[in-house]
């Protein structure tokens, strides 16, 4: 598979809360094009770095570089703009709207106007709420839920929220996804599903970094693994290398 260069590149991050620093001068490059899982203990830092590379954390001190230009410490409404999106390792859905009008938000929040729009000074509305509900249902398509569209986002079964706020994250068009332990309280058999959905979208181009637990997907999907603990990084590599690691098997591995 080809990579086209560098998607993030992180240069001596830290986050500190109080004394503690969870994220711990870390350097680190994603490569474009890419599936590249971050592991690690519980506490270990891994959504600090996801809160981070999508500016809902701030640092305390060292630079993000993303397709070549520096975004330390932008907000996410900012990176979303730029091509971040994430999910959460709890999923933050609106409960009481429906799964389509969950994507619609994220669409509406990521276009911006057009030309011609800006150039005649339309007001939002003025765009095309039916052309958003068809790209929404389309994004629910891609990801298997297109039937519960109507369904509120609460009442749909687990999986089905997890996959909706994969849908919403899409919305926004990003060239990098963050996504938050994706497959915890999946089913064997929907993990299947979420490896597929993976593999689709990252060959469709979209670079992703995975935060996950079940040691199975992450062989199963990604070209690179980075390994935290304590929020410094004890091993980086391909999955072999790192699965071999003493310091990753005493670290992770071994618990
Ligand atoms: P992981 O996702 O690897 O389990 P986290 O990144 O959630 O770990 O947490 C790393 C450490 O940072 C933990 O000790 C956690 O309690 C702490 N931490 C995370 N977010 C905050 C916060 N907003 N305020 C204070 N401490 C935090
Ligand atoms: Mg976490």
């Amino acid at each position: 598979k080809g990579h086209f260069g560098e998607s993030l590149n992180l240069e001596d991050m830290t986050v500190q809360f109080g004394g503690l620093k969870a994220v711990d001068s870390v350097s680190e490059t994603i490569q474009r094009g890419t599936v590249h899982a971050l592991i690690g203990p519980n506490g270990a830092g891994k959504s600090t770095l996801l809160n981070l590379a999508s500016g809902f954390y701030r640092s305390t001190s060292g630079r993000a570089i993303l397709f070549g230009e520096e975004i330390t410490n932008l907000k996410s409404h900012t990176l979303s703009k730029r091509g971040v999106a994430r999910t959460f390792q709890n999923t933050e859905l609106f409960g009481e709207m429906t799964a389509l009008e969950n994507v619609l938000v994220g669409l509406h929040n990521q276009a911006t106007a057009t030309f011609l729009e800006t150039l005649l000074r339309l007001p939002r509305h003025y765009r095309d709420e039916k052309r958003f509900r068809e790209t929404a249902q389309q994004l629910l398509d891609y990801v298997d839920i297109g039937a519960y569209a109507e369904t509120k986002a609460s009442n749909l079964a687990f999986g089905h929220q997890r996959r909706l706020e994969i849908a919403r994250a899409l919305a926004t068009n990003p060239a990098l996804l963050l996504l938050d332990e994706p497959a915890a309280g999946l089913t064997q058999s929907e993990i299947g599903g979420l490896v597929e959905l993976i593999r689709d979208l990252n060959g469709r181009g979209v670079t992703i970094i995975l935060v996950e637990h079940h040691v199975d997907l992450i062989m199963d999907v990604s070209d690179k693994v980075t390994v935290l603990d304590h929020g410094r990084v004890i091993a980086s590599g391909d999955v072999e290398t790192v699965r071999n690691d003493p310091a990753v098997i005493e670290a992770y591995f071994g618990q």
